[in-house]
C-alpha cells in the first residue's frame, strides 16, 4: 500500500476510532444518568403518593385516593401511576378497588420480598421506564404506620407502579451526541487535515524516491523529485536529483563512448546500466579473443576460434564460415557447423563458383532473412533441422573489400535476439579481420614460396620442408613409401625445335597429366627443370612399379597441343622404396636416380625399379 494511503487510512481510522469511542461512552453514559434519574424519580412520586396517601387517611378522605392517582397519571412523563394492596391491608381494609389488585409478577415479588423492582422497557410509546415499590410498614412518626394498620414493623403494605416516558430524554440524549459527533467530526477532519499536510512532504519525497530509483533500475537516469522544500525531505530530493544528474551524465557519455567503440546503436530507450556493463563485457571478452587470435599459429586455427566464439559465446549451432578469393573470382566454406573444410551446407554450391552471386559478398552488407525471408535465394534450408530457420550472413572487410562471410543460422523465434546480438558479434569478427588478413597473406605467401610457378605443383622446398614430417609419420604408421623421379627424354630437343615457350607448355601439359594419374594422397614435385618426383603411399593394390608403368604409358600416349601442330614425348622412370632402399628419404631418391639413370641408359621410355646391382654398377 502506498505511504499517502496509509497515512490517509491512519488518521481516517484514528479518527473513526475516536467517534465511536466518545459515542459509546457517551451513550453508556447517559443511560447510565438516565437511569438513576429515573429511579429517583420513580421514588420521589412513590414517596408523594405514600405522604398523600397517609395525610388521606389520616382526613378521612382515603377512599378519593383514586383521583388524585388519576391527576397524578396527568403530570407530564408519568404514563402510570398506580398502588397496589398488600395481603395484610386487604385482610384488614377489604380487597379495594379493583385495579389496586396485583398486575403481575413483579408486582407480587416486590409485595413479598419488599425490595423495589425497576425495568427498562422498548414500548409502543417509546422508551418506558417502569418502577415499583413497596410500602414498607414502620413504627417511626407520629402517627406511624402501625397505629392504622395491624401490621408488624418492617412488613409491606403494599406497593406502586410507576411508568415513566424516557422519550423525551431520548430525544434530548440523541440532540446531544449528535452535536457531540458533529463537533468531534470538525476536529477529526481539521486533525486529518493538518497530519496529511505534515506528512505530506514525506510521503511525496518517499513517492518520488521510489519512482526516480526504479526508473534508475532500468538504466534511466531522467528521473527527477519535484519537491523543493528546505526540511531534511527537501534535502533528500535535491542530494538525489544530484546523483542522478552525475550518473545520467557520466555513465551517459561512458555508455555512449563505448557504443562507439562497438559501433553500437544506443536507442532512447536502452537500459544504460545493463547495456554498457554488456558492452564493457564484451570488449573485454574481444580483447582477450583478439590476442588468442594474433597468437594462432594457422588461418585454421584462427577460423576455429570464431566458430568457437560463435558456439561459446553466442550459442550459435549452424553457421559457415566462407574465404573469399583475393581476385573474388569464388569464395569457399572454411568452417560449417564447425567442421573444419566440409562442404557447402547452407548455401547453393553455385556461389562457390560465383563468388558475386553471395548477395552479402557482394553488397558489403549484413544480409538478415529474418525481416525479410526471401532476401537470399541462394540461401539453403538443411533438411537435417526442422524448425523454421533464418540465415544472417555477416561480411568482413580486408582492407575494404569483403575477405570472409559468416552465415550464421538461427531459429526463426530467437530472430529478434540475434538481431540485437549482431552488433556484438560484429564487433568479435571487426577486431579479427585484420589478423585473418594477415594470416592469409602470409598463407598465400608462404604458398607461393612452395609451389612451382609454372606447373603450380609443389617444389623441391615443399618437399625439404615436409619431408621430415613425412618420415615420421611413416615410420609412426610402419608404412612403405614408393618414389618415382621421372624425366622427359630428349626434352632440350624441344627447346631447340620449338622454342622455350613450348617447352614450358609441354612441362606444363605433363605437369597436370601427373596430377591426374596419382592419387589426392600421392605427392607430385617438380624436381628440377624437367625432372618431376611423385611419392606415394606403398598398399596391396597400389604400387610404385605399376604407377610408374601407368604414368609412362599414359606421356607415351599424351598428344600435347602446340602451336601449328602437336607434340609426342615419352619419359623415363626410375622407382625407388622406403624403407627397402633407404633409411632416409633423401637416400630412397638417390636410388630412384640410380634407377632413372638405368633406365636412360638401357634405352628410354622405360621403367626402371632400384635393385642393389645398380648401385654395384655405380662403384664401377
Ligand atoms: P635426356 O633424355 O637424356 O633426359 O635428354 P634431355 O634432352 O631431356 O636432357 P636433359 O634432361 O639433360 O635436359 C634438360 C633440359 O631441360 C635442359 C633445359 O633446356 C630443359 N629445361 C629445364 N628446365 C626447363 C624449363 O623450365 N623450361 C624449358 N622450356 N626447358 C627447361
Ligand atoms: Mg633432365
Ligand atoms: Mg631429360
Amino acid at each position: 500500500m502506498k505511504l499517502q494511503a496509509k497515512t490517509t487510512l491512519l488518521t481516517v481510522s484514528l479518527s473513526g476510532a475516536m467517534i465511536v469511542l466518545l459515542i459509546t461512552v457517551s451513550l453508556v453514559s447517559f443511560r447510565y444518568f438516565s437511569l438513576s434519574t429515573a429511579k429517583d424519580h420513580v421514588r420521589s412520586a412513590a414517596e408523594i403518593v405514600r405522604v398523600s396517601l397517609t395525610e388521606a387517611m389520616i382526613n378521612g378522605v382515603i377512599n378519593q385516593r383514586s383521583q388524585f392517582l388519576e391527576r397524578l397519571s396527568e403530570v407530564d412523563g408519568l404514563l402510570v401511576a398506580r398502588v397496589i394492596r398488600g395481603p395484610h391491608v386487604v385482610s384488614q381494609f377489604g380487597e379495594g378497588l379493583e385495579k389496586e389488585k396485583v398486575a403481575n409478577s413483579i408486582e407480587k415479588e416486590v409485595l413479598v420480598t419488599g425490595k423495589p423492582h425497576f425495568l427498562m422497557v422498548e414500548g409502543d410509546t417509546g422508551p418506558t421506564f417502569k418502577g415499583t415499590i413497596p410500602f414498607v410498614a414502620t413504627n417511626v412518626g407520629t402517627p406511624n404506620c402501625l397505629e392504622c394498620h395491624a401490621v408488624k414493623n418492617g412488613e409491606v403494605l403494599g406497593a406502586i407502579t410507576i411508568h415513566l416516558s424516557m422519550t423525551r430524554l431520548k430525544e434530548e440524549a440523541l440532540i446531544t451526541i449528535s452535536i457531540m459527533f458533529v463537533i468531534v467530526l470538525v476536529f477529526a477532519s481539521f486533525f486529518t487535515f493538518f497530519f496529511r499536510m505534515q506528512v505530506s512532504p514525506v510521503v511525496q519525497t518517499a513517492q518520488g524516491v521510489s519512482n526516480v530509483v526504479a526508473q534508475a533500475k532500468d538504466g534511466d537516469f531522467s528521473g527527477r523529485i519535484d519537491y523543493r522544500g528546505s526540511d531534511e525531505m527537501g534535502l533528500i530530493a535535491k542530494d538525489l536529483n544530484q546523483l542522478m544528474e552525475h550518473l545520467q551524465n557520466n555513465l551517459g557519455t561512458i555508455s555512449q563512448d563505448v557504443a562507439i567503440l562497438m559501433r553500437y546503436e544506443l536507442k532512447g530507450n536502452t537500459n544504460l546500466i545493463t547495456t554498457t556493463t554488456e558492452m564493457v563485457e564484451t570488449l573485454l571478452e574481444v580483447s582477450q579473443f583478439k590476442q588468442a587470435v594474433e597468437e594462432d599459429q594457422t588461418i585454421q586455427e584462427v577460423y576455429t576460434r570464431i566458430g568457437y566464439m560463435l558456439t561459446e559465446n553466442f550459442g550459435i549451432k549452424h553457421f559457415s564460415i566462407y574465404e573469399v578469393s583475393s581476385d573474388k573470382e569464388y569464395i569457399k566454406p572454411v568452417i560449417v557447423d564447425g567442421e573444419m573444410e566440409a562442404t557447402c551446407k547452407w548455401c547453393d554450391p553455385e556461389i562457390l563458383l560465383q563468388a558475386d552471386s553471395c548477395r552479402a559478398q557482394r553488397t558489403g552488407h549484413v544480409i538478415d532473412s529474418i525481416d525479410n525471408e526471401l532476401i537470399c535465394g541462394k540461401f539453403k534450408h538443411d533438411s537435417s533441422i526442422d524448425e523454421p530457420v533464418g540465415h544472417l550472413c555477416i561480411p568482413t572487410f580486408h582492407s575494404g573489400v569483403v575477405g570472409s562471410v559468416i552465415q550464421i543460422i538461427i531459429p526463426r523465434e530467437h530472430g529478434r535476439l540475434y538481431q540485437n546480438l549482431l552488433p556484438f558479434i560484429r564487433v568479435f569478427l571487426r577486431e579479427s579481420a585484420a589478423t585473418v588478413e594477415t594470416k592469409r597473406l602470409l598463407d598465400t605467401l608462404r604458398e607461393t614460396t612452395l609451389r612451382d610457378a609454372l606447373t603450380g605443383l609443389h617444389n623441391r622446398r615443399f618437399l625439404e620442408e615436409y619431408l621430415e614430417t613425412l618420415l615420421a609419420t611413416t615410420k609412426r604408421k610402419e608404412q612403405r613409401l614408393s618414389v618415382l623421379l621421372m624425366d622427359l627424354d630428349h626434352f632440350k630437343e624441344v627447346n631447340d625445335t620449338h622454342g622455350h615457350d613450348v617447352g614450358d607448355l609441354v612441362l606444363k601439359s605433363l605437369a597436370a597429366l601427373f596430377s591426374s594419374q596419382v592419387r589426392n594422397s600421392d605427392l607430385v614435385i617438380r624436381f628440377g627443370g624437367e625432372e618431376f618426383l611423385v611419392i606415394l603411399q606403398e598398399s596391396e593394390d597400389y604400387s610404385g612399379r605399376h604407377l610408374a608403368e601407368k604414368i609412362r604409358q599414359a606421356v607415351e600416349k599424351l598428344v600435347i597441343k602446340i602451336p601449328g601442330g602437336e607434340l609426342h614425348k615419352t619419359i623415363s622412370i626410375g622407382v625407388g622404396g622406403y624403407p627397402s632402399d633407404g633409411d632416409d628419404l633423401w637416400d630412397v631418391i638417390k636410388a630412384a636416380d640410380l634407377a632413372l639413370y638405368e633406365a636412360k641408359r638401357a634405352g628410354r621410355n622405360r621403367v626402371e625399379v632400384y635393385t642393389n646391382k645398380l648401385q654395384d654398377l655405380e662403384k664401377l
